[in-house]
């Protein structure tokens, strides 16, 4: 039998349909395609794809297991890292990752790792999770997690399975962090995934406290010293959106991703006014920026009505950071792409709404230091490009609230808590950090393995407390 150099397609919504509704873009494999697809897997001894995931999943494990249809061994064999991996399966950047390594990439495409992932952790679910309470000991230590992201969900799960009382505070009035705020249902359905996932942790005992903001609520010397706590993990994420800082980015119509993103996801806007948060975007829409972040926001534009959504990035395509999966997306669904292109100002009429975004092309120079290379501006290249949005999707930087409150934390010069790599240890003694408030913007699976270890030190360092 000749092995297919292509993965098998997972079925999806037309592209003019999709761009027009908010369900999931991608359905899923079926059970023969998922088989098929297991079947390309080579089965390698030495298995490279494995380095390429930042917790180890034991890919060809799993998938021997889907192709054998004995899908209760394969979730498990999962699970044992990846206590997200519907999520996962869904939103890793495989292409960098696990499938990058895959010995079928070099003559075609690499396994459909991700896919096969997915179809796992779906089957599960759909068939039903029993999840037992644990019976804690009366004298249970008690831990809080600051944040609900993948990095707190994990850290959560892994303490109250070893018995421990995890509190989770968040912020938010709903939990997941950029789960249920960011990532937009079309690519991350949040009832039918994010929020059963959460569901899970509170059916194990976990307690979970919405609308608390650590740093005004408590602080977290007083969660410490007055609530019992007997460790603290800080998992509160990359929030605080950075802005171009060129004239006109306070007129009307100009959003950061952050906020345009929570209130479609979180506040679900797109079904104003039945639900209260109204968005408002206009018939030309302009996001910039080139990551995961941007092409949300513009696919999100689209599908609230905009006829034209542009991505305005300063690098050409190659460089562009997102995932090939939304690029091809986008593309599919008719966004704009203006490559090589910076903004340099927001013009706006006398009312102070936006009417369009001042550009400039570029060219490619020498490689700066991230080793991309450098775009620079080509003399006398100036345009409009007439918007009535313009969506800032530049990157993010750490949520400042929890460092500034606490004693004794120590941060980096861009504000991050500075905590061990393995560990999660930071400069104040019982307090773990893990995520993008440790690294700075990333992707869940790495806050989630992040969560992971720090939950197995935080489960050493209070053993060794109850032992002194
Ligand atoms: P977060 O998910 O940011 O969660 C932090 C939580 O802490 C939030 O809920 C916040 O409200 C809460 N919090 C903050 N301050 C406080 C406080 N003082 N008190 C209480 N709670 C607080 N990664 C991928 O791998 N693939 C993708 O496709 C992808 N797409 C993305 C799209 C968007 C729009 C965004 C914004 C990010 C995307 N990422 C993606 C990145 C990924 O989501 C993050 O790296 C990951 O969620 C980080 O997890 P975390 O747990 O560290 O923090
Ligand atoms: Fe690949 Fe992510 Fe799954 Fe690891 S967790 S195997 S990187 S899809
Ligand atoms: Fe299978 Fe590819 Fe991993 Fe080999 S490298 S075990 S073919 S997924």
């Amino acid at each position: 039998m000749s092995l297919s150099l292509n993965k098998n397609p997972m079925p999806e919504q037309e592209p003019k349909v999709r761009a027009k509704n908010f369900a999931e873009v991608s359905l899923g494999y079926t059970e023969e395609l998922a088989k098929a697809e297991a079947a390309r897997c080579l089965q390698c001894k030495a298995a490279p794809c494995r380095k390429g995931c930042p917790v180890q999943v034991d890919i060809p494990a799993f998938i021997k297991e889907v192709k054998e249809g004995n899908m209760d061994v394969a979730i498990a064999k999962i699970k044992e890292v990846n206590s997200l991996p519907a999520v996962c399966g869904r939103v890793c950047p495989q292409e960098e990752q696990c499938e990058k390594y895959c010995v079928l990439a070099k003559r075609g495409e690499a396994v459909g790792i991700g896919r096969l992932e997915r179809y796992v952790a779906d089957t599960a679910r759909n068939k039903g999770e029993s999840i037992a309470a644990i019976d804690y000991a009366p004298d249970a230590q008690k831990v809080a997690v600051i944040g609900s992201g993948p990095a707190g969900l994990a850290v959560a799960g892994d303490l109250a399975k070893k018995g421990y009382k995890v509190t989770i505070f968040e912020a938010l009035h709903l939990p997941g962090g950029v789960l249920m705020y960011g990532i937009p249902e079309f690519r991350l359905p949040k009832d039918e995934v994010v929020q059963v996932e959460i569901n899970n942790l509170r059916k194990l005992g976990v307690e979970i406290v919405v609308n608390a903001v650590i740093g005004s609520t408590f602080t977290v010397d007083e969660l410490m010293e007055e609530e019992g706590f007997d460790a603290v993990f800080i998992g509160t994420g990359a929030g605080l959106p950075y802005f171009m800082g060129v004239p006109g980015e306070n007129l009307n119509g100009v959003y950061s991703a952050n906020e345009f993103l929570t209130r479609c996801n979180l506040m679900k806007a797109y079904r104003f006014p039945e639900c209260g948060t109204p968005i408002h975007v206009g018939k030309k829409v302009a996001v910039v920026g080139g990551g995961n972040v941007a092409m949300d926001g513009a696919r999100t534009a689209l599908r609230l009505g905009a006829d034209r959504s542009y991505i305005v990035y300063r690098r050409s395509e190659a460089e562009l950071p997102a995932r090939l999966e939304e690029i091809h997306h986008a593309k599919e669904e008719g966004i704009d792409f203006q490559f090589l292109t910076a903004p340099t100002a927001v013009i706006g009429n006398k009312d102070g709404w936006v009417t369009g975004l001042q550009c400039v092309r570029m060219e490619l120079g020498e490689p700066d230091a991230s080793g991309r290379r450098r775009p620079i501006e080509i003399p006398n290249s100036e345009f409009v490009l007439e918007v009535d949005t313009v969506i800032i999707a530049i990157g993010q930087g750490p949520n400042p609230l929890v460092q500034s409150t606490t004693k004794g934390l120590d941060t980096n010069k861009k504000g991050n808590i500075a905590a061990h790599e393995e560990t999660g240890v930071t400069s104040k003694p019982g307090v773990f950090a893990g995520g993008d408030i440790v690294t700075g913007a990333a992707t869940v699976i790495l806050a989630m393995g992040a969560g992971k270890k720090a939950a197995a030190a935080i489960d050493s360092y209070l053993q060794e407390k109850k032992a002194k």
